[in-house]
């Protein structure tokens, strides 16, 4: 493995004192502006930052007193990137083994590891899709450790046996006994078989300070006991989640592969169907009127998806993903035709290498298939809106995300290239195992700020 942590603890040192906190303006003079939301540069603009926030975005040279001069050199300007749905607390092995041979310390130590893995590949939001509570949150925002704002969803909700199931087939019911898988008590997953038994789950997660409420409204791929087609909650548990997120003035986001799950979910008020493998028309139409967002792993779509070790290792999961591959063959065609708000999700459970490589990989794939735009509006501004719906629940308030205009957050990278021409400028590689292990640190990405601060700097 390449990466070298502690030279980059060593390198995020040097930077915090070369550029000090973000109580400094910054002006970037001469670059092209990809804003988030046109299908285009804006070319030669300056782009003034203050404290954390954008505060002018202009064709003309602005005068900005003494803020600290960034020359772009023609280089482009982008927001930071938004990971739709990702799993910090998940990182290496099946579910099996996370919840047999690893203790919350060591999912917590790598999942630093990983926060700083996205953060420096330009992701400066994570939304976490399950798993994770919100103690990494408070750590990087406490300036202690760098890494991306991260929106949380604390454990998985989903009922006995399904993709939330994180225990052994022997393992007693938790109601006859209490919570009998690690990962219940660490509030990493709960299964729950009852509305009330939903409720309480869900504010539990609330009360952690978590922004959103995942469920496991069907069946998944890489897990256990659920076949795929599996519906597995009810519209009246789907409604207990949905009526506690309201209650907290936030949102349900629902694992949901079937057709069934799916407009469930939209009836019962979920605003992001995540996988969505079923996507077309009348989903299409139903999102539209309420108002839904969706969100999807690329690498269902991948050639090398049958050589996943978490697939490949389990045959069960193998003849799943075959079946599952089949029934999504018209997803792409469909998210073309009817152009959702399509969020980018990348979806890893790996380790750092395995993750850096799936989500170069992911970026790939969304642009091929969907388009450099799209991908690039699933990347940013898209995911932007998402993430906001966590509403009174949102850890940062003050402003808008993933969007290069007056008065959102200064979470910015300044990347070499034209990313709507060539995706590779933020990492896209068409190739996904073999590709060669790459710095953590992407060399395209000159400058990385968030939160109008400079963490990154190699013009
Ligand atoms: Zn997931």
């Amino acid at each position: 493995m390449k990466n070298q942590p502690i030279k980059l603890s060593l390198l995020a040192a040097c930077c915090s004192l070369a550029f000090g906190a973000n109580a400094a303006s910054t002006l970037f003079t001469n670059v092209d502006v990809f804003n988030g939301k046109d299908n285009k540069l804006y070319k030669n603009h300056h782009v003034l930052v203050v404290d954390n926030l954008i505060s002018e975005v202009s064709a003309s040279p602005i005068d900005a007193g003494d803020a600290t001069v960034i020359d772009g050199k023609g280089k482009t300007l982008m927001p930071g990137l938004i990971e739709g749905h990702g799993h910090l607390l998940l990182n290496g092995g099946t579910l099996n083994d996370h919840e047999n041979n690893r203790t919350l310390e060591e999912l917590a130590a790598r999942a630093t590891v990983m926060a700083n893995a996205a953060f420096q590949s330009g992701f400066t939001t994570w939304r976490d899709a399950g798993g994770l509570n919100t103690g990494l949150r408070k750590t990087i925002d406490s300036g202690m450790l760098e890494g991306p704002r991260l929106y949380t969803s604390g454990a998985f909700i989903g009922p006995t046996g399904s993709h939330a199931d994180f225990s052994n087939l022997t393992t007693p019911n938790q109601h006859i006994n209490g919570m009998q898988t690690a990962m219940g008590r660490n509030n990493v997953s709960v299964n729950t078989d009852s509305i009330s038994e939903i409720k309480s789950a869900a504010r539990m997660n609330f009360k952690q300070g978590n922004s959103q409420i995942k469920i496991m409204s069907s069946g998944g791929v890489a897990s256990s006991f659920d076949p795929w087609q599996l519906n597995a909650m009810s519209a009246e548990e789907i409604a207990a989640a949905v009526e506690i997120a309201d209650a907290y003035g936030s949102y349900v986001m629902s694992h949901a592969y079937s057709k069934k799950a799916i407009m469930r979910n939209l009836d019962a008020g979920v605003k992001s169907i995540e996988h969505g493998f079923m996507f077309d028309a009348e989903i299409a139409k139903k999102m539209k009127e309420k108002g839904a967002y969706i969100t999807t792993n690329m690498t269902a779509f991948s050639p090398y998806l049958a050589t996943i070790p978490a697939i490949n290792d389990n045959p069960a999961s193998k003849i799943k993903a075959e079946s599952a591959q089949k029934a999504f063959k018209d997803y792409i065609k469909n998210v073309n035709e009817y152009q959702p708000k399509w969020g980018f999700h990348t979806d890893c459970v790996g380790g750092q290498e395995a993750c850096i490589k799936q989500t170069d990989h992911t970026i790939y794939l969304a642009g091929k298939e969907l388009g450099n735009f799209f991908a690039l509006k699933g990347l940013t501004s898209v995911n932007g809106e998402l993430v906001k719906l966590s509403g009174v629940m949102d850890p940062y308030p003050q402003a808008a995300l993933g969007v290069v205009e007056k008065g959102a957050f200064a979470d910015l990278l300044l990347v070499d290239g034209n990313p709507l021409e060539d995706l590779s400028v933020i990492g896209a590689n068409e190739k996904w195992f073999d590709a060669e292990p790459r710095d953590v640190a992407l060399d395209t990405i000159k400058v990385i700020m968030k939160d109008g601060k400079v963490y990154k700097n190699t013009l």
